[in-house]
Formats: structure tokens, sequence, C-alpha cells
């Protein structure tokens, strides 16, 4: 009865996530800024890959989003070009007040690649990243946290122990990706994940991306995304 009920739910998910957003064809169909555009033409995107079609307007127009995708479909740039139009968006961006979008990923080495991917983009509005990871010195990460960034790419263990030393403040954090959520499952990041997600405002985005959705992982979802639209890319899940 549970799983016809789940099913149901994620069936109406799905099908009202197509009516809501029209997936976009083009990059110029996200109304992104010539700063945004320029940093896309320089990485050589010509067009939207097919989990970006789906998840850029969506996410763009506020929805939580589950993301399921195999690896190498484009899903870093479909979770962080909205970012950077949803930090453009906040008032008084200047204030030094701790991250408002934070990226939890399962390895120092993703961790390191979002983190490269975010700052090509983030840079041209002059937004800072901060990389928050195991393998570099804890000391020097809490100084950089202190002067401020509005993006955190993290590992999970690693931005606990950030929290505790509180190098950073998640107050006005709006925007969290989990990304690759069913490694971060296998490592057994699973507490951290649900501690994390527990510091975070509960009126924030919420974007959650996996190559596969075990039933975990969707039972996570369901407690911390809000009426998620489910794009799915391929046969995959
Ligand atoms: P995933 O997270 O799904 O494994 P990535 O975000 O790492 O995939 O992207 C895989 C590769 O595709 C990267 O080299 C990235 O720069 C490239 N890429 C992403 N989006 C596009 C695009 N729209 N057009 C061409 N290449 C893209
Ligand atoms: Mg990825």
């Amino acid at each position: 009865e549970q799983e016809v009920a789940d099913y149901r739910r994620s069936l109406a998910i799905r099908i009202s996530g197509f009516d809501v957003c029209r997936p976009v064809k083009m990059f110029e169909d996200c109304g992104f800024s010539p700063q945004l555009m320029s940093a896309i033409a320089k990485q050589r995107y010509e067009k939207p890959t097919a989990i970006q079609c789906q998840a850029l307007p969506t996410v763009l127009s506020g929805s939580d989003i589950i993301g399921i995708a195999k690896t190498g479909s484009g899903k870093t740039a479909a979770f962080v070009l909205p970012m950077i139009v949803h930090i453009m968006d906040q008032p008084e961006l200047e204030k030094n007040e701790g991250p408002i979008g934070v990226i939890c990923a399962p390895t120092r080495e993703l961790a390191h690649q979002i983190y490269l991917e975010s700052k090509k983009f983030a840079k041209t509005h002059g937004i800072r990243v901060s990389a928050v990871y195991g393998g570099m010195s804890k000391l020097d990460q809490f100084k950089e946290l202190k002067a401020g960034c509005e993006i955190v790419v993290a590992t999970p263990g690693r931005l606990i122990d950030m929290l505790k030393m509180k190098a950073l403040s998640m107050s006005r954090a709006t925007y969290l990706v989990l990304d690759e959520a069913d490694r971060m499952f296998d490592l057994g990041f699973e507490p951290q994940i649900r501690s994390i997600v527990g510091q975070i405002r509960p009126d924030r985005q919420t974007l959650l991306f996996s190559a596969t959705m075990p039933h975990k992982i969707e039972k996570l979802a369901r407690e911390i995304l809000s009426d998620p639209v489910r794009v799915t890319v391929g046969e995959v899940g």
C-alpha cells in the first residue's frame, strides 16, 4: 500500500513537473546575464545537455528538483548556473553572513571539480567560492571561510567540522545541492547529510542529484525536498 502511494506520488510529481516547466532548447532561453552568457561561451557550451534543458528552467523557477542522470551528462552546470542567478537575486549580497549556496559532494576530487566549475561562472559576478574538504589544513579553511564566501563546495565530514568550529554560519544559506547522493550514501555520509540539512533553513531550495535512486535516497528526498520536480535522463535509476 505504501509502495503504491509512493509510486502515485512520484508520478504526480513527474506530471506536474512536466506541466510546470517546458524544457529550454538554448542557453539564450534562460534569461542569464550577459556575464554568465559569455562565461558559458568561454566554456564552449553551445547548447544545454539533456539534463540541463530540463533542470535549468525548473531550478530557475525556484522548484526543488531530483535529477537522475548518469555521469558525464552535465549535471554540474545544471545546478551551478541557476545558483549564480539565485545568489545575484539576494538583497544585501555584500554582507559577510555566510554562504548562500551550499554544495555537498562525496569525495574531495568531486568537490574540487565542482569548485573549479563554479568558480568559472561565479567570478564573472564577483561571487566568492570556498572549497571545504579533507586533505587541506583545517586552520587555512577556517580562515578562508571567516573571510567570507557566497558558495561553499564541501564534503560532508569536513563541512560538519567547519560548522562545529563556527567557521561559517548557515543563516542565509538558501540553495542546497546534494550531488551524487547515491555515492554519499555508499560512503556512509547519511548522518552527516542529515545534520547539515538540519542546520539549513527550511525555506531553502534543495536540489538532489544521483545516478541511481535506491529506496533509501528516495526516502531522504521525500523528507528534505518540498514538492520536488523529478527529472530523469536516460535509462538510469
Ligand atoms: P556530470 O556531473 O553529470 O557527471 P559534468 O557536469 O561533470 O557531468 O559534465 C561533464 C562534462 O561535460 C564536463 O567536461 C563539462 O564541462 C561538459 N559540459 C557540461 N555542460 C555542457 C554543455 N552544455 N555543452 C558541452 N559540454 C558540457
Ligand atoms: Mg557530477
